[in-house]
């Protein structure tokens, strides 16, 4: 493939990195796995989503959900992994539908970012067309290349296509890496930042984890071709033949190894776990503990939004990464990292937000619910909350790539703060919070979207939510 203008080829190289918004920090509490698992690698668990109801009688699987936009982009990706070459190489196809005028398409270039570009990653951009003609391409920074198209009118289909090369980063701490033949698939995808309402998303890159930092929702048919032997464990629905689909989710997002695997069920939801056979956790402990905990969630929260839930443990990764229906953990985190990410398939995935400028909504509801989930949350309240970072949790990432220090405590456990603050019952925030994720699925939820759920059972929410700095309470685009 032609390679793009160097410009492009050029990974610009950020400053010092610490843990982003969606990638969280190790675990500080840890599930027993001192007892390895039986040596069969299939093990199969059936649990229950008929679960009695919360004690404040908010049932959440009454709640009805709003449905995805039906303007929502889809994607077609082909790609191949070579590992010979340390690459992915592929072509990204949109079928893209703005619901306003536009003069340009806009693509999110995440393997630039700081920590995969300091390990040697990178990404270059192809040819690409808009429905057949060539556009041209052009840097805006690092991580955001713009084609000039020419006036794209309203609610008109376009197909925009791009090629792309992907080169590994080798042994980072990221959602893009490659340890030996383990190879970690996130956040690869040129993907157009639309956010309908809004327009072009175009967050300043962060000197923390570069990531798709607005969710939104899109289908993705995905051909990923793998060298053989290796299992790939990916978002959406694995149909064979080396495809995916996945319907409208913000993202797309796969790991590649050998794999120790164990499967089972969480409900009617297919739990797959795989293990790297080079480390020595135990995928049965894993699954042991997602299918509880993916249960419990579901029935605070709502039905589990994906066909099935993977997850893989690969090596040189601290604690874990979200992604819908495909969850990235480093070794040793059977641990509340578990339950955390698989409450962000709500708070990230099912509901988005846009995790640069408001990292606070998921990351503080996904502790929120972790903190219930593990029975933590007493031990949430007693943090502290350091200096640079009380009452100022709606602070966007800019202002925590100076404060890597607080950011954990300010936009992790503030909010868990603020929602005891509202001196309601816990049942009662779950049930606010099961409202919210039922009127605001399958898009982009900012601060006030929060406010307007948590009213429903305590007036007071909006001071209370203010108090604590998330007062950039904008409305809904
Ligand atoms: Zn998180």
């Amino acid at each position: 493939m032609r390679r793009f203008a160097s410009a492009i080829a050029l990974a610009l190289v950020f400053g010092a990195c610490a843990n982003g918004s969606s990638k969280d920090a190790s675990p500080t509490t840890r599930r027993s796995t001192t007892t390895k698992a039986a040596p069969s690698t299939t093990a199969s668990t059936t649990t229950t989503l008929a679960a009695p109801p919360a004690p404040n009688g908010c049932d959440a699987s009454s709640l009805k959900r709003v449905e995805p936009r039906r303007d929502r982009t889809k994607y077609t990706i082909d790609a191949t992994l070579d590992l010979a070459a340390n690459q992915v190489r592929g072509s990204l196809r949109a079928l893209f539908t703005p619901d306003k005028a536009t003069d340009r398409i806009v693509m999110r270039l995440w393997p630039n970012g700081p920590t995969t570009a300091a390990g040697g990653g990178r990404m270059d951009l192809g040819d690409a067309t808009l429905d057949g003609r060539p556009v041209a391409l052009s840097l805006v920074n690092a991580t955001t290349a713009v084609a000039a198209t020419g006036p794209i009118p309203a609610t008109t289909a376009q197909r925009f296509a791009v090629n792309f090369v992907v080169t590994l980063p080798r042994d980072v701490d990221e959602r893009l890496s490659r340890v030996g033949t383990t190879v970690r698939l996130g956040s690869w995808l040129p993907l157009l930042p639309w956010e309908p309402g809004a327009g072009w998303t175009l967050d300043p890159p962060t000197t923390s984890n570069a990531e798709a930092s607005t969710s939104i929702h899109a289908d993705f048919d995905v051909h990923l071709v793998t060298p053989p032997g290796l299992t790939v464990l990916a978002s959406g629905t694995d149909r064979g033949d080396r495809t995916w689909s996945a319907s409208a989710v913000p993202d797309w997002a796969a790991s590649i190894g050998d794999f120790t695997v164990a499967r089972g069920l969480a409900g009617t939801v297919p739990v797959v776990v795989g293990v790297d056979k080079t480390l020595n956790d135990s995928a049965a402990m894993y699954l042991s503990a997602v299918t509880p905990a993916l249960t419990e969630l579901a029935r605070r929260y709502g039905a589990y939004p994906w066909p099935a839930y993977t997850l893989a443990i690969t090596p040189k990764l601290k604690g874990g990464i979200e992604y819908p229906g495909h969850v990235m953990q480093g070794p040793g985190t059977n641990s509340r990292t578990l339950s955390h990410e698989i409450a962000h398939q709500w708070f990230y995935a099912l509901v988005g937000s846009d995790q640069g400028r408001d990292p606070w909504i998921d990351e503080g509801l996904a502790s929120w619910a972790e903190a219930q989930v593990e029975t933590t949350y007493r031990s949430f309240l007693a943090k502290p909350i350091p200096a640079g970072g009380a009452g100022r949790m709606g602070e966007a990432m800019p202002y925590w790539d100076q404060r890597h220090g607080a950011y954990y405590r300010s936009v992790y456990v503030q909010p868990v703060h603020a929602l005891g603050a509202l001196g309601v019952s816990t049942a009662a925030v779950d049930c606010a919070l099961a409202r919210f994720v039922a009127a605001n699925a399958y898009r982009v939820a900012v601060p006030s979207s929060v406010v307007d759920a948590l009213k429903t059972v305590a007036p007071n929410a909006e001071a209370v939510i203010a108090r604590f700095g998330g007062q950039r309470l904008r409305a809904a685009p």
